[in-house]
């Protein structure tokens, strides 16, 4: 057996913490966006979209490098963040994400507007003419029915 496709498709890890930072205690809460509460103490700990979310609060426009820097979490890991759409970079900012299709600077996911846009047209378009052909093989069957039953073809003329 070789790897399963759903293998493929689960989330990076983000490092959630288990045990407490500050007192070790390891039945953290998690409360949303990165952040895991400790009942004990209060203390908030962070797991990697965490700490980067955090890091940006304070230093909006930073760049992944200085981002990765500070907070330890590799560019890779951001990076999927930022195409995982879980972070965005604010208007403005240095952008490094590139649209896949035209180039353009985008702040999340893999198209900028425009092509997300001729994207979805063109997908719109293909299943508009697939179910153009479905129905073109609808009538082919009909008329090849009707040949079928007395061996020659006739129109019908009601
Ligand atoms: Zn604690
Ligand atoms: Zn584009």
């Amino acid at each position: 057996m070789g790897i399963q496709n759903s293998e493929y498709k689960i989330k990076p890890d983000y490092h959630r913490p288990w045990d407490c930072e500050n007192c070790g205690y390891g039945d953290l809460v998690f409360i949303g966006l990165g952040e895991y509460k400790c009942p004990k103490c209060g203390h908030i700990n962070l797991d990697d979209y965490g700490k980067v979310r955090d890091y940006l609060d304070e230093n909006p426009g930073a760049t992944v490098n200085a981002t990765s820097m500070a907070t330890g979490v590799s560019k890779m890991s951001i990076t999927t963040m930022l195409r995982d759409e879980r972070l965005e970079i604010r208007e403005g900012s240095a952008t490094f994400l590139k649209c896949r299709s035209c180039g353009a600077p985008i702040n999340s996911g893999y198209y900028c507007h425009t092509c997300a846009k001729l994207a979805e047209a063109a997908d719109r378009k293909k299943r508009e003419k697939e179910k153009a052909e479905e129905r073109m093989e609808n009538i082919h069957g009909i008329s090849a029915a009707i040949e079928d039953t007395d061996g020659k073809m006739r129109f019908r003329r009601d």
